[in-house]
């Protein structure tokens, strides 16, 4: 049986304090849908079993992995081996399947009617993302997507500035990133895990971003869930159209500079200075860019 969020004396007044407070209302035993959460424990359990039994390593561009820096894209392009993560990182990838599964769980069983849900959706790439199937990823999903097509429903949960759908992408985060994650100046701040950028490819994709100064874009969201409290609330950060469609316009310039073989140089340090040494493994950080090797061995820049 359903128990969905109550109506609120005043709609919210983003989507971010709305979707915060559904996650909430659906985490709680006395909420969570018994015959939705068995469905994505399930679903949660195939995830689990896999990320045990098989390597899970991006060997291609996708939105999710080698966006972060137009290095990166071109290291990937040009075949360069981007290496293997570690043999046990397999319970850090399964609790994080396990939250996201439970976070669509908690959502589906706590919107109201008139809010319609979709989860692990797939979605087609956008038109410019190249289709060379051995080097870029061809297939797309989106964690989940919201819509609403009941007026009433959306008068009265959301304030009538709010957009009729929202993208969300949901991240799982030791404490010290969660943190983080709720001071991050998007598109100012280094995004090593290119969280914005998978973001703006797929804001793009479902048309959330416009480039038209005239028309405003929906925006997305990237909601964190600490996996270290798991008492804390779910922080749901909006990135607005304009951040994205900056970063989309890097991600397009990243990809045909990689597709072209223009090597970027170390773009991501350029970008950040020493903001990025943590990621790229500089001034004896030790790195967490898969390409970090070859990319110190090939310097295009002083300094660092
Ligand atoms: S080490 Fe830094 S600059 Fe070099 S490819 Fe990686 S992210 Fe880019």
């Amino acid at each position: 049986m359903s128990h969905p969020l109550p109506k609120p004396s005043e709609p919210y007044k983003t989507w971010a304090t709305f979707l915060k407070a559904v996650w909430m209302h659906g985490m709680s035993v006395q909420n969570m849908d018994k015959t939705i959460a068995a469905s994505h424990v399930s679903d949660a359990a195939k995830s689990i079993l896999e990320v045990f039994t098989r390597r899970n390593e991006a060997k291609t561009v996708r939105p999710s992995s080698f966006l972060a820096c137009a290095r990166q894209t071109y290291y990937s392009v040009q075949g360069e081996d981007a290496g293997n993560m570690p043999d046990n990182i397999g319970s850090t990838f399964a609790v994080g399947h396990l939250l996201h599964e439970l976070s669509y769980a908690a959502v589906k069983s706590g919107i109201p009617s008139g809010f319609a849900v979709e989860t692990e959706k797939n979605v087609a790439l956008p038109e410019w993302w190249p289709d060379d199937k051995a080097k870029f990823n061809q297939r797309g999903h989106v964690d989940m997507f919201i819509t609403v097509p009941d007026r009433a429903a959306h008068e009265a949960y959301l304030s009538p500035d709010a957009p009729d759908r929202m993208l969300i992408d949901f991240k799982t985060m030791g404490s010290f990133s969660y943190r983080k994650h709720g001071k991050t100046v998007w598109g100012e701040d280094p995004d090593a895990f290119g969280y914005l950028a998978q973001l703006a490819v797929y804001a793009d994709t479902l048309g959330l971003v416009s480039d038209d100064p005239n028309k405003e874009g929906v925006g997305a969201i990237v909601a964190g869930i600490n996996r270290d409290s798991l008492t804390q609330p779910l922080f749901p950060r909006y990135i607005d159209s304009k951040t994205l469609n900056d970063e989309l316009a890097r991600v397009k310039l990243a990809v045909q500079m990689a597709v072209d073989g223009n090597d970027p140089g170390e773009e991501f340090l350029t970008r950040h200075g020493s903001d990025a040494y943590f990621h790229c493994g500089r001034a004896g950080k030790p790195g967490y860019c898969a390409f970090k090797a070859v990319c110190k061995s090939n310097p295009t820049r002083d300094g660092d």
